[in-house]
């Protein structure tokens, strides 16, 4: 085989898994040039963010460092910002320096999309990042310790509002998430303060919550909301973020200091910009194979790719297990190229649907099989740390929720810089 260039752009689970399995089909006499550049030097396991962001999980333990992959030796990393895409040049060109491919997979993945909010306060924050994370954990316990001090009822309630928008599946994981840490966990430190001033709020557009999933399943999922106090306002929109409150609607307004906004994402701009056909959040056109239409050797994967469900014809949602999966036909097919052989096609399956729901709760469905509370929520710790890459961080990410189970979640404040 001799030296193709095969470039990797994103250590997302797009990238992190298309590595893993190109450097685990490799023979060993096969050296292509791999290269995977990314932004941050690491794999992080955005399904865990929002444990990692209500204290049951220590965020360093979801980020797993690429140069520690197995098979090092087989590929560079390079730690650069991507600054642009030039197919028609088939080069890269990054804050160190340019790269030139004969495989290119730009898996930079997606970010929220804060565009339909009007004005956005600093109590507003999303959660794609391992910092978005720790400044939401610290955010909330900010809130707490200011309310402890506060004799004012109607402030205290004001400060103890807690709003997520967006009732997808990361909207419904991170408020059932938030409930368990600010009702079980948090409020029984702060003594000075009234647990009926805190209020959680979920906000939906639609008429009901995680509108893809099985409906029984979504009905079950809203019955534990409620039944655990969390206030549901479905065919609703947060319009706008002022001073101490959040505008529902554009005429109703919820006095609150947090925001958490996880309504929506648009594709990184970076493959957005490119010279190219996009749909209407970004996404690059694949085939059956995931080359990208007209781009020989350019292959899309994860949420940066536009592949259609056969069965409903919509474009595939951004899901961890999407992208892995399609990590395995990438890797494949640009191997096979080299090697002469033919590709193979990627078969979209949605076999199982799961979804968490705070820390003893979750729900599963596996063809006719349903899972409800605490085996679904043992199932999904499973899943989930069994998809974590590397050894280190699942037995780390394991002894986690033991112990939060045990001595409760970390309540700490870490001081960042734009925090002191
Ligand atoms: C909070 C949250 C919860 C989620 N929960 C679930 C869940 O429970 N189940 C599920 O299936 N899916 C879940 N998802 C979705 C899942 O994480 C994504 O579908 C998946 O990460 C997509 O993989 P990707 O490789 O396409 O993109 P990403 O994983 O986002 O990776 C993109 C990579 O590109 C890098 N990058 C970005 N811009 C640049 C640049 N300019 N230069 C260099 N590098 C760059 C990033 O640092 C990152 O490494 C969740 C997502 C979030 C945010």
């Amino acid at each position: 085989m001799n030296k193709k260039k095969i470039l990797i752009l994103g250590s997302g689970f797009g990238g992190t898994y298309t590595l893993r399995h190109m450097i685990r089909s490799l023979k060993r006499n096969e050296n292509p040039d791999i290269t995977m550049i990314s932004d941050t030097n690491f794999a992080l396991f955005s399904p865990l963010l929002h444990e990692a962001a209500m204290g049951s999980i220590e965020p360093r333990h979801i980020a797993y460092p690429i140069r520690k992959l197995q098979g090092r030796s087989r590929f560079n990393f390079v730690q650069a910002s991507v600054d642009k895409i030039d197919l028609g040049g088939r080069k890269v060109i990054t804050t160190r320096g340019t790269f030139d491919y004969d495989y290119l997979v730009p898996a930079l993945g997606s970010f929220p999309d804060m565009s339909t909010l009007k004005h956005r306060e600093k109590f507003v924050f999303t959660l794609k990042t391992l910092l978005d994370a720790i400044l939401i954990r610290n955010h909330i316990i900010d809130v707490f310790e200011r309310a402890s001090m506060e004799k004012d009822q109607k402030r205290q309630q004001e400060l103890l509002t807690f709003v997520v928008a967006g009732g997808g599946y990361t909207g419904v994981q991170l408020v059932a998430e938030l409930r368990d840490f600010v009702r079980v966990s948090l409020v029984k430190f702060y003594r000075s303060i009234n647990p009926k001033n805190i209020r959680i709020m979920l906000v939906e557009a639609s008429n009901k919550i995680m509108s893809e999933l099985n409906p029984k399943l979504g009905a079950y999922s809203m019955k534990h909301l409620m039944n655990t106090g969390v206030e549901v306002r479905l065919n609703s929109r947060v319009t706008s973020s002022m001073e101490n409150h959040i505008e529902l609607n554009e005429e109703e307004i919820v006095p609150a200091n947090t925001l958490l906004w996880v309504a929506g994402g648009i594709i990184n701009p970076r493959i957005a910009e490119m010279d190219i056909d996009t749909d209407s959040i970004g996404r690059v056109f694949v085939d059956n194979n995931l080359e990208v239409n007209g781009f020989p050797g350019v292959y899309g994967v994860g949420d940066c790719a536009n592949f259609e469900n056969p069965k409903t014809h919509q474009p595939m949602p951004p899901r961890a297990h999407t992208a892995v999966r399609q990590a395995k036909i990438v890797a494949h097919n640009i191997l096979a190229d080299i090697r002469g052989k033919s590709k193979k096609p990627y078969h979209y399956s949605q076999d199982a649907e799961i979804v968490s729901l705070g820390s003893s709760k979750a729900i599963f469905r596996y063809h006719g099989l349903r899972l409800y509370g605490l085996p679904a929520r043992l199932l999904w710790l499973s899943a989930y740390s069994t998809l974590t890459p590397g050894r280190y961080n699942r037995m780390r990410i394991i002894g986690d929720w033991v112990w939060s189970k045990i001595f409760g979640r970390d309540i700490t404040y870490l001081p960042m810089p734009e925090q002191k």
